[in-house]
């Protein structure tokens, strides 16, 4: 596309924006590098709405510097991550937060992001993506950013039906508005998630529409893959002894840090059925048959009332087997 054609349409795009973006959003009126980062952070496999009402702000209070994150015990950033899923988010934000504190120490400075994207994609829990959200959106880089939204507009603007990372990564470039990056790619996203829908496009209120080729039949780019998603079932016992419950902390890569209930084989014949619980993640369907086991002695490490469960961080499926619990205890 021609420069002046180019710059007449990022000129469309930001008068769009102007009149219709969604400049409220606390990480679009902040230019705290961290405060974005964590934004971005939470917002890779959370919704907007959820993330802005239930966890961008208590996370921030709880830590509100890369040191005060660096700084605390994973337990504690895990439980203020809970109910948000995908713990590795969680974990990485605080490894990486410790990487940038023991560099700050090493340079006599207090600990902070860094700016270019070569040395963001180095840190744990930052991809591509992400990389080129921070440098945009932080530091104000003349670089394009690329979630499901964008990539959408992009396959449709070129009549892309199976995107290849390294052709869609080129038009992006190619595309940028390089004098006013913050707002083309905060007015991209937002196009994305209000007109250039994936079902029933507004291809008449778009600024794009004169550039967009498959403006016609949008709903054709870019074809859908539909995943087939396994399911899993487990067999999981409560140990309860004395109206405690036994968990364990996970080790292993799933959950890994997380308070839990362990799966079993076989439940123990004198255990109790309570009933099942669900859950969906995105790779796989779980049900969980769980079965509640009366000791008179202990047979596990730990025990917990469940006032003290309140307080640990524990995965979604596990609050649903301790809710579970209560109705069948009617505790
Ligand atoms: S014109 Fe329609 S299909 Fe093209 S980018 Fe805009 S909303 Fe999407």
């Amino acid at each position: 596309m021609k420069r002046a054609n180019l710059e007449e349409v990022h000129r469309q795009i930001r008068e769009w924006y102007a009149k219709n973006g969604r400049h409220d959003l606390p990480w679009r009126t902040t230019d705290d590098p961290y405060r974005i980062y964590i934004s971005e952070v939470m917002l890779q496999q959370t919704q907007v709405k959820t993330v802005l009402e239930r966890f961008y702000f208590p996370f921030l209070e709880k830590f509100p510097t890369l040191k005060a994150l660096g700084s605390a015990p994973l337990d504690e950033v895990l439980k203020a991550w809970e109910g948000l899923g995908y713990y590795n988010r969680a974990k990485n934000l605080h490894k990486t937060a410790q990487l940038l504190i023991q560099k700050g120490q090493v340079q006599g400075i207090a600990p902070t992001m860094p700016e270019n994207i070569d040395s963001l994609v180095k840190l744990p829990g930052i991809g591509k993506n992400t990389a080129h959200a921070i440098a945009a959106f932080a530091f104000n880089k003349p670089v394009p950013v690329m979630e499901a939204n964008v990539r959408r507009i992009l396959c449709r603007l070129h009549r892309i039906k199976t995107p290849n990372d390294k052709k869609i990564w080129e038009i992006a470039y190619a595309m940028v508005d390089i004098r006013h990056p913050f707002d083309y790619n905060q007015a991209m996203m937002d196009i994305g998630a209000t007109l250039c829908l994936p079902k029933s496009p507004k291809c008449e209120a778009c600024p794009l529409e004169t550039l967009c080729q498959g403006k016609n039949d949008p709903e054709r780019y870019p074809t859908k893959v539909r995943k087939k998603v396994p399911s899993k079932e487990e067999h999981i016992l409560l140990y309860c002894y004395n109206d405690k419950l036994a968990l364990t902390q996970r080790s292993g890569k799933f959950l890994h840090g997380l308070w839990g209930f362990e799966s079993t084989d076989a439940p123990l014949c004198a255990a109790e059925y309570i009933g099942d619980v669900t859950h969906a993640y995105t790779h796989f369907k779980l049900t969980c048959h769980v079965h509640l086991y009366h000791e008179t002695e202990p047979s596990q490490e730990r025990y917990f009332r469940l006032e003290e469960i309140d307080s640990l961080a524990i995965s979604k499926v596990d609050r649903k087997i301790i809710n579970l619990y209560k109705e069948a205890c009617g505790s």
